[in-house]
């Protein structure tokens, strides 16, 4: 097929050509004297990027789903109880891998479309006087809806019911594209992996751990080995792994890194705001259609899911999009299968990409009928970029 496939599922995201070429790499020994060098920028930037003084980065050799295994393994015991919120395909998967370890998990089951609820939260642990709840989970970016919470009021709300749970965020599809602050919020441990903001191949479990989880690694009986924090806590001080590593996905990362900090953390953040804001306009002033998202505050700026007419098969526009016009988007999961499609809109991109994403969904949509006004939605997308200053990252 000629031409690029424009891929805009809500990861794997885009990988750039400067950490493509970085990651052409011949092997090396993971246990020569030189290794540290590469293995320790990373630990050192992820630090950086979690913003964190004291957690402790981990790369697991996994996908981001590995790190909440190592999670709950690490720091929970059989039995123990745990408060999580459930508004979207991956809330609900963290969950239930939660029930299939043998934990006990009260749930706050949420629409789809709303977010985490902070009150909800905060009834939850005020009503738990024994304290047998010992770890609060949050997703902060739910992919399969484009909802983002509030970590940093789930934390307020842990602290005003003086509730000593640990709080667990999914960060997969939120780090390095919406703000995160692990030292700030009073994160315990934050999960994320390789193939979203940070523009890499999946393969890297991503994860921080604060001093007061390792802590309670020490004690928690749950049984772990591969995922085990203490084996994995040595590197960021040796930084040896206590296995093989991903010698190029490591230094994919080690060059994710220094473009992000080039590009300033708060003008990444930026820029996934303003590309978000053209393709909501895109949607919703252009094409007239709702996100799956049901209020402002639940925006998520790195994936929007836009809702089809009742009636329209969202599989299938998927699917003509893909063999008709070479573009990925990404598809409703369970509960809002075939009634949805998702843009995911982070890491490596500027606005002309998503032009692209945006006029070949609209094409794809038309050719199933669906009656949105030819061009509108590259129209509200252009209006939108247009009308304000374009953060750093975007400008040559
Ligand atoms: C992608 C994603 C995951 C799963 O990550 P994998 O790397 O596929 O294991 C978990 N949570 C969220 C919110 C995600 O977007």
């Amino acid at each position: 097929m000629a031409g690029r496939n424009f891929l805009f599922v809500p990861g794997p995201s885009n990988v750039p050509d400067r950490i493509q070429r970085a990651m052409m790499v011949a092997m090396e020994d993971h246990r020569s004297a030189r290794f540290p060098e590469l293995s320790l920028a990373c630990l050192k930037g992820l630090q950086r990027l979690f913003r964190t003084e004291n957690g402790t980065p981990m790369i697991f050799p996994s996908s981001g789903t590995g790190c909440w295994e190592a999670a709950l393994s690490n720091c929970l015991s059989p039995g123990d109880r745990m408060l999580a919120a459930r508004f979207g395909q991956f809330s609900h998967l963290w969950i239930d891998m939660c029930q299939r370890l043998g934990f006990e998990v009260d749930v706050l089951d949420e629409e789809w479309g709303a977010g985490a609820s902070p009150e909800r939260y905060r009834a939850a642990l005020a009503a738990d006087r024994g304290h047998r709840i010992k770890a609060v989970l949050v997703c902060q970016n739910e992919t399969a809806t484009g909802v983002t919470s509030d970590v940093a009021a789930i934390r307020a709300a842990i602290d005003e019911t003086r509730h000593p749970a640990l709080l667990f965020v999914d960060s997969v599809s939120a780090l390095a594209s919406i703000d995160f602050r692990m030292d700030e919020w009073g994160v315990d441990v934050c999960v994320s992996g390789s193939q979203k903001g940070l523009m890499l191949p999946a393969g890297l479990g991503i994860t921080c751990v604060s001093v007061r989880a390792l802590e309670a690694a020490k004690s928690a009986t749950s049984r772990r080995c591969y995922f085990d924090y203490a084996d994995m806590a040595q590197a960021a001080h040796s930084g040896y792994f206590p296995y093989t590593p991903s010698i190029p996905l490591l230094h994919g990362l080690r060059e994710s890194l220094a473009m992000l900090f080039e590009e300033g953390l708060e003008q990444v953040y930026a820029r996934h705001a303003f590309l978000a804001g053209g393709v909501r306009a895109a949607v919703r002033e252009g094409w007239q259609l709702e996100l799956c998202a049901r209020e402002p505050k639940w925006y998520s700026d790195t994936v929007s899911a836009v809702m089809l007419p009742a009636g329209v098969d969202g599989a299938k526009i998927i699917g003509h999009a893909f063999r008709r016009y070479n573009l990925a988007l990404g598809a409703g999961l369970s509960k809002v299968a075939g009634r949805l499609f998702r843009i995911g809109h982070l890491g490596d991109l500027n606005e002309l990409m998503l032009m692209g994403a945006i006029a070949g969904a609209e094409m794809a949509m038309l050719d199933a009928g669906v009656k949105v006004v030819p061009g509108s939605g590259v129209a509200a997308a252009s209006a939108y970029w247009r009308g304000q200053p374009a953060p750093r990252g975007l400008l040559a």
